[in-house]
């Protein structure tokens, strides 16, 4: 009998057993990787972006695809899906991010601007992390699109 026969005829399920586990904990890690939230990964600094300010409470930082010379998503470090998922207990967090938003514009020299919250898929949400998009630097329209 071979080496190799001798050691399947010993433990027979050993390397079938163990590539099945490999490609469970494989599978449960890229689930795992899916459900993370992007924004949470931002927040906690997991996900690179270029921050532009940061508290306790909040941070704001460059959106990947502008949609105008200057934009800028402004978040809750808390995860709320949206803001028609916040509740009372947001309330303060809530005026923190406007105060935010108006507090950045200023800095980036911004008289005019636009503030959005996306709400829902059919509104163009595509992040379920609350956040407010900063636009400013080119002239909107109205209504918006
Ligand atoms: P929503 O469509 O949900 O209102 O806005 C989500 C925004 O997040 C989009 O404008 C998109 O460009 C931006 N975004 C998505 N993923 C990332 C990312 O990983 N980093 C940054 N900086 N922005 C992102
Ligand atoms: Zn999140």
């Amino acid at each position: 009998m071979r080496v190799e026969n001798v050691a399947k005829a010993k433990c027979p399920l050993s390397v079938d057993i163990i590539q099945q586990a490999f490609t469970f904990i494989y599978i449960f890690y890229i689930i795992i990787q899916m459900k993370e939230c992007i924004f949470c990964g931002i927040a906690a600094g997991k996900i690179q972006s270029q921050i532009i300010y940061q508290d306790d409470d909040i941070v704001a930082f460059k959106d990947l695809n502008p949609q105008a010379p200057a934009h800028i998503l402004i978040i809750p470090i808390k995860h709320i899906e949206s803001l028609a998922s916040s509740s009372e207990e947001d309330c303060v967090l809530l005026g923190k991010l406007q105060l935010a938003a108006a507090k950045i514009a200023k800095e980036l020299g911004l008289k005019d601007f636009r503030l959005v919250a996306n709400n829902g898929k059919g509104a163009g949400q595509s992040v379920f992390h609350l956040h407010y998009h900063l636009m400013g630097g080119r002239r909107f329209m109205w209504p918006a699109g």
